[in-house]
């Protein structure tokens, strides 16, 4: 059997339950079935997997609306980005809103005695349950009402009975063999599951109900999702041959693991994109980390472009094997996908991070921003790495620190410091090159006889607080001639 039965073109979906910030677990999902939409000209479909009213929340669904924003992958079908309004030719994309189509798909499988309605009671489930574990029995359900007519069922119902809807696995075939594009043959024993329930007592659907009727009806051709949903398929492929629809390809891919290889978890730093994004990650160095969590560049390529990215993709270069979230791997990506942007495009996305930090920059000149950004941009791996380089240059973040008293203490300090504050009160302009910087530095080691650390730590000093850091002649070509003096003043009269 070809997908094509299905659609003549490539259809995925990102199906995220929205319960929060979106995992980079999830993002990668999303990421590999645009990827191979776009890949193919393709299709790639929004559909929110909110039947969990307790759980799934209208915030959360914007919270993941952004992040795929933020990521750029866009889809062709679902929720409206802003209006969140469904759009599309299977519409509605949103399964709180299809319960409709999933009570007659139910109906249909109930009139053809492959489910059944169940009154068994919570109770009974339990003591089912106890009595099969305590028997070393698998712990399936055993449901008298699985033979019972669906009138019978039916009369019981409009009497009060309250009942799920059951899956009848009774007769099924003995396994199944599911050919997964990551995994090859995946072989499921039909007895790992028992009787499931497609729609509980209040008429809400299960999950592993709603996304077959959904995949079907949504023509999705091919779901690439993590391998934890493996058991899910097994049902899933049971009401695909019960309802007789052709099955979509399915690809499980690996487990995104932490430095343990233990599943990722918060605990060991962020996993949420919206949280990488905070901390100035920028979304296309995180999309290119994650599109290398299992799936490798057929020239072994690590620095891939987004278009790159969909040119090269490939389903056979999934990676089965569980994939460990680098985070020293990440911040070094980050900063070659930083550096290589142009320098207007860096200081857009640097100023914010700037700004939120109180420091303002926005009067300076587009000269002086390139000339920043060229002294700092190989210091930064993450936006927020920008913070302390650019406080170097806040006047009120001045300060002359603890650090610089040893330097203070020596005898020389005191006629380097006077003689660096009158050559640069000397200077005929407000700006300095590196150029004339060197050349007044070079000034104050003959005029005070001073060299070495003697020489460079008291100016240092002068221009930043402390004795170590940033390199004075990118430091100084970005200051002012009254900022210098400023300072230079207050170290002076820290010293006396
Ligand atoms: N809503 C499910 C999840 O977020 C989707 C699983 C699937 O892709 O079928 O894990």
């Amino acid at each position: 059997m070809s997908w094509r039965q299905i659609s003549p073109e490539v259809r995925t979906r990102f199906a995220p339950s929205p319960t929060g910030y979106l995992h980079v677990g999830g993002a990668r999902t999303a990421l590999y079935n645009y990827l191979y939409a776009k890949k193919n000209g393709g299709k790639f479909i929004l559909r929110i997997e909110d039947t969990d009213e307790a759980r799934s929340t209208e915030d959360s669904l914007k919270m993941v609306i952004s992040d795929l924003l933020w990521l750029n992958l866009l889809w062709d079908e679902g929720p409206d980005a802003q209006t969140l309004t469904d759009v599309g030719p299977h519409a509605p994309y949103r399964q709180s809103r299809r319960q409709e189509i999933y009570q007659q798909v139910a109906d249909q499988l109930l009139k053809e005695g492959k489910a059944y309605y169940c009154f068994l009671t919570d109770e009974e489930l339990e003591a089912q349950r106890n009595a099969a574990l305590a028997a070393g029995r698998p712990p399936h359900v055993v449901s008298p009402y699985a033979d019972w007519t669906l009138e019978k069922a039916l009369e019981k119902k409009a009497a009060g009975g309250k009942g799920v809807v059951r899956f009848k696995t009774k007769g099924l075939a003995k396994d199944y063999v599911l050919n997964d594009l990551v995994r090859n043959d995946v072989r499921f024993p039909s007895d790992m599951v028992g009787d499931f329930v497609l729609l509980r007592s209040d008429g809400m659907p299960v999950y592993n109900f709603c996304c077959v009727v959904d995949d079907h009806l949504m023509k999705i051709t091919h779901v690439l999702r993590a391998e934890e949903h493996l058991p899910n398929t097994l049902r899933q492929m049971m009401i695909y041959e019960a309802m007789n629809w052709p099955l979509p390809e399915f690809g499980h891919i690996s487990l995104v693991l932490d430095e343990d290889r233990q599943k990722l978890s918060k605990r060991k730093g962020a996993v949420a994109c919206n949280q990488f994004k905070e901390e100035g990650y920028l979304a296309d160095a995180l999309k290119n980390f994650i599109a290398l969590l299992g799936w490798s560049h057929p020239e072994g390529k690590e620095i891939i472009s987004p278009e790159e990215m969909v040119q090269a993709f490939s389903l056979d270069r999934l990676n089965p094997a569980g994939a460990v979230f680098d985070r020293v791997k990440l911040k070094w990506m980050n900063a070659m996908h930083l550096r290589a942007l142009p320098d207007a495009e860096l200081w857009k996305k640097t100023e914010p991070f700037l700004t939120n930090a109180g420091l303002d920059f926005s009067g300076m000149d587009e000269a002086w921003k390139h000339k920043s950004l060229q002294a700092f941009k190989t210091a930064m791996e993450i936006l927020g790495d920008a913070v302390p380089l650019y406080s170097l240059l806040d006047d009120k973040r001045f300060g002359v620190s603890p650090e610089a008293s040893e330097t203070l203490g020596w005898e020389p300090t005191k006629l380097v410091l006077s003689t660096w504050r009158e050559l640069i009160n000397a200077h005929p302009r407000d700006e300095f090159t590196e150029e004339e910087f060197v050349k007044i530095q070079d000034e104050v080691k003959t005029k005070a006889n001073v060299k070495g650390k003697n020489l460079f730590m008291p100016i240092r000093v002068a221009v930043i607080g402390k004795p170590h850091g940033t390199e004075l002649k990118t430091l100084v070509p970005l200051m002012k001639k009254a900022s210098l003096l400023k300072r230079a003043d207050q170290v002076l009269a820290a010293l006396a």
